[in-house]
């Protein structure tokens, strides 16, 4: 019973998740991109994140395929991933919000492209990846699945690694100083600490 109640609460995150997305998708088919990054690269780590995002915790939910690899967190712990993933999805649609048509599922540069240093953006330059830190923890936490939970973390530590140094070479190559400035000021998923000289 307390299986099925997680799987729906799992499923009901995850609905609300896209449903967030969706508009500003929506947005994005429209746009014109003018500069974008190696498709295969980014084929190949999208892929893996709808491999350990998205199917693996479709069989847990769906399939007694994964059983054998079921942990036992307590309940507790369990609740704790309910609440990070609420978190995480609240600052989701604030973050989705500020980086508005600036968006894009691959690495892109679109006609008119803003670089936004507000908001989330203020202190930290990929908020969008730190709060899928989040909901990958929270995925660990909430299935208490060792494949179908770590699959989430494990599929987006590759996909971060792969990603975020390439971004950056992008939107220095696209912005320059104003680019590099904004590094010196902002951590990539934590804040910098700022140190008195
Ligand atoms: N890395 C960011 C954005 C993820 S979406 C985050 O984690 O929040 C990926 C797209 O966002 C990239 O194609 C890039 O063109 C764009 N992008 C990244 N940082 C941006 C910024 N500060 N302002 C505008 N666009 C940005």
């Amino acid at each position: 019973m307390i299986e099925i109640i997680f799987k729906i609460l799992f499923v009901a995150l995850f609905i609300i998740y896209i449903t967030i997305r969706v508009p500003f998708d929506k947005t994005y088919q429209r746009q014109e991109i003018i500069k974008k990054a190696n498709l295969l690269k980014e084929k190949f780590s999208l892929l893996l994140i709808s491999l350990g995002l998205l199917l693996m915790p479709l069989l847990w939910v769906f399939t007694s395929y994964l059983n054998f690899s079921k942990m036992e967190f307590p309940i507790w712990v369990r609740l704790t991933g309910i609440a990070i993933s609420i978190v995480s999805l609240l600052y989701f649609y604030r973050i989705h919000k500020t980086l508005g048509a600036n968006w894009s599922p691959t690495l892109e540069i679109k006609k008119g492209h803003q670089l936004i240093k507000t908001g989330p953006y203020k202190t930290i330059r990929h908020p969008m990846y730190a709060q899928m830190w989040l909901w990958t923890i929270a995925q660990v936490l909430i299935i208490s699945n060792v494949i179908a939970g770590l699959s989430g973390i494990i599929a987006f530590a590759i996909f971060y690694f792969m990603r975020v140094g390439r971004e950056e070479k992008m939107m220095i190559g696209t912005f320059g100083d104003e680019y590099v400035e904004y590094m010196k000021l902002t951590g990539r998923v934590f804040p910098k600490c700022k140190r008195n000289v």
